[in-house]
């Protein structure tokens, strides 16, 4: 039996009922085999950063996993693509994205994954939700540099309340 590994992944989606595919998206990786949810940020919404579209719903979260970091992203991809995710370009909007951000304190740097994520530390849409998760990671200096990128927490809605307004 492998050690299991904690790793964080981020959530985002800006086609369709963003929100809905988000905390969907949250139950099936915590229902992946190998995969435990942890916990679950908040939700948050910001504008697109480099991209097009309406804007994003965004969250992190924090699984337990048995997984090695390729077999992870090969699951992640197939829930993109049951999202019906579909790459016509470079950051073109998208049903579901999910990236691993962190996978234990592992450095990959393959042709398919880099780990820690490469970008992950100039977005505001990616520390801030990470923030929830773990709350010590992101360091004061860290913030300055995302001040100007919007974001809010989607008041009301968190996966614990299964989607509903508390
Ligand atoms: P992006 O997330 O950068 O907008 P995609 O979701 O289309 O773009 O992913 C493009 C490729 O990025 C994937 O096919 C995957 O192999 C690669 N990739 C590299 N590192 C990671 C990572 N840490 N998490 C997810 N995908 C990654
Ligand atoms: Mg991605």
């Amino acid at each position: 039996m492998r050690e299991s590994v904690t790793a964080c992944i981020a959530l985002g989606a800006n086609l369709g009922d963003a929100r809905h595919t988000v905390l969907q998206a949250i139950q099936a990786i915590g229902q992946l085999a190998g995969c435990k949810l942890v916990s679950a940020s908040r939700l948050y919404r910001t504008a697109p950063w480099q991209a097009q579209g309406p804007d994003f719903v965004n969250a992190v979260v924090n699984v337990a996993t048995t997984l090695t970091a390729p077999a992870l992203l090969q699951a992640l991809q197939a829930l993109e693509q049951a999202a019906g995710r579909e790459r016509p370009y470079l950051n073109a909007p998208r049903t579901l994205d999910l990236d691993i951000l962190l996978y234990g304190a592992g450095r990959i740097d393959s042709s398919e994954l880099t780990v820690p994520h490469p970008r992950m530390m100039q977005r505001a849409f990616v520390l801030y939700p990470l923030a929830d998760v773990l709350p010590d990671f992101v360091q004061p200096a860290v913030w300055l540099a995302v001040q100007d990128q919007a974001i809010e927490v989607i008041k009301g809605i968190s996966c614990e309340s299964g989607g509903q307004t508390r």
